[in-house]
């Protein structure tokens, strides 16, 4: 897993008002500092992946004004180091070891986190294993600080060891080690040095600045990724992201194209496959924060049409806002009008997740893939194990269901989508089911006409529920058309 050089771990610590020793960062490249900090200071080379600088001699202390210059003039030359951070030298009392790592968990357990902390610093965790103190915690529910105060008695230090569990949390980390946390002879507690390993594929888009590597911006993107902007740039509403991996998928992995809902989807889809070599992450993504179905379904059409995959997971966090049910009709029309169905794990968990199970119940047997609906209990890991049964060994050519012909009977544009109604294929003499389903009173019933009307002062949510129950329990009377671009579509 890739490794964070000491100062842009510092930059994720500070980030979440942890306390760290006083530096500044010196980039390659750049002017010296003016003016120079006062020594007596250690001077250390930032190179990526080098976890143990010392042994390497790419560590200094400079003790004079003159020696800052010369150390640094030396090691902002070594090759592939991004800088030097300069760090003040200070009177220490104790020292104490202390990292959080990732435990993947099993099928029985899930992912969970483990803070280690030793009364002694020095050396990495293996030099500490008979003096560690583990304390295992949620990733979804981190502890407080009582947690940490029943095995330490200083608070100073209890705070900077539960803000390491934040940190790790807030930024989804393999592993963040700081070593030393020193106390210092005025009692505060401050880390000294630290290093931070992460999962690319787990980095979330507002922190991709904070975890990209020199170098490796990609500015190009993909046609499905600018079919994604520019759904973005039509729909505005929440959030939806997606992004291809440019990486070549190990000899026998599994492709899988990913819908991931909101951070915690995201973080347990990676803890479940971090680090293996079996499942290859066709994508990243993220549907979130209030978008509505009708631009779920857009971004999941786009994931469909991704060459080469076997097989799609959705999955948000298990506790979502976002309503399920609404997100399972989306699923579905993606799957009925795509001309490149995927076969399908969904775990929904969240508002309205029992009617979500429900309507995938009552149409997975028309589909033209496999689907199969996990409880919020049931944890990504677990989900894997169905994937090798399910996944496509030949792409599915379907024969997309027909869009809607015709003129619509009126248009939205916010979200954008065009409806239509067909009087021909109207059962009943009542209001119809799929205008009684409307959550928000946008649809009404004109008796006389027998036409559904727009409701003045009211307004269209995008939740797809109409066209749902009008396939379901009516005659397909009543249809959506949404756009999709043109790389989607093909
Ligand atoms: S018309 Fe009503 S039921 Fe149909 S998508 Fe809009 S809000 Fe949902």
């Amino acid at each position: 897993m890739p490794a964070l050089p000491e100062y842009r771990t510092r930059e994720l610590l500070q980030s979440q008002d942890v306390p760290v020793v006083t530096g500044i960062f010196v980039e390659s490249g750049s002017r010296l500092p003016s003016p120079l900090p006062v020594p007596a200071v250690y001077l250390k080379a930032q190179i990526p992946g080098a976890t143990s600088r010392a042994k390497k001699g790419l560590v200094r202390r400079a003790d004079t004004p003159e020696s800052i210059v010369d150390g640094l003039e030396e090691l902002l030359g070594e090759d592939s180091t991004e800088g030097v951070l300069i760090t003040d030298a200070v009177e220490v009392v104790e020292e104490h070891y202390a990292a959080c790592m990732l435990d993947l968990g099993s099928a029985d357990s899930p992912p969970s986190g483990i803070l280690l902390w030793s009364a002694k610093g020095g050396s990495g965790v293996e030099q500490r294993a008979d003096s560690l103190v583990s304390i295992p915690f949620s990733l979804l529910h981190p502890p407080d600080e009582s947690l940490i105060l029943g095995h330490t008695r200083s608070a100073e230090l209890a705070s900077v060891l539960h803000g390491l569990i934040r940190t790790f949390c807030r930024f989804r980390l393999t592993v963040l080690e700081a070593n030393p946390v020193a106390v210092l002879t005025d009692g505060t507690a401050t880390i000294l040095d630290c290093r931070a390993e992460f999962e690319k594929r787990a980095v979330s888009k507002q922190d991709t600045d904070l975890f990209s590597q020199p170098g490796s911006a990609v500015s190009d993107r993909t046609p499905l990724e600018r079919a994604v902007e520019n759904i973005n740039s039509e729909d505005p509403s929440g959030t939806g992201f997606f992004r291809q991996n440019r990486e070549t998928p190990p000899e026998n992995a599994l492709s899988i194209a990913t819908n991931l809902c909101g951070g915690g989807g995201k973080m347990l889809w990676e803890m479940a496959t971090g680090g293996g070599e079996d499942i290859f992450t066709m994508n990243e993504s993220d549907t979130s924060g209030g978008l509505s179905a009708f631009k779920s379904y857009r971004i999941l059409r786009t994931i469909l049409a991704q060459k080469g995959a076997q097989a799609l997971i959705l999955t948000g966090s298990g506790m979502a806002f976002q309503n399920q049910h609404h997100i399972a009709a989306a699923v579905w029309k993606a799957l009925r009008e795509s001309a490149t169905p995927l076969p399908c794990l969904l775990r929904f968990g969240g508002t309205d997740e029992d009617r979500a199970r429900e309507l995938i119940g009552r149409i997975s047997s028309d589909l033209p893939v496999e689907v199969r609906v996990y409880p919020a209990e049931v944890f990504p890991n677990v989900m894997l194990d169905d994937l090798p049964a399910i996944a496509l060994e030949e792409p599915v050519s379907a024969d997309p269901r027909d869009e809607p012909q015709g003129t619509p009977l009126f248009s939205v544009d916010v979200p954008p989508g065009d409806f239509y109604f067909y009087p021909e294929l109207l059962g009943g003499d009542g209001v119809p089911a799929f205008v009684e389903a409307c959550p928000t009173g946008f649809l009404g019933w004109n008796g006389k006409k027998r036409l559904p009307e727009v409701q003045p002062d009211t307004r269209c949510i995008g939740c797809l529920l109409c066209e749902a129950v009008s396939l379901l329990d009516g005659n397909g009377e009543f249809r959506i058309h949404l756009n999709v671009p043109a790389e989607v579509s093909g």
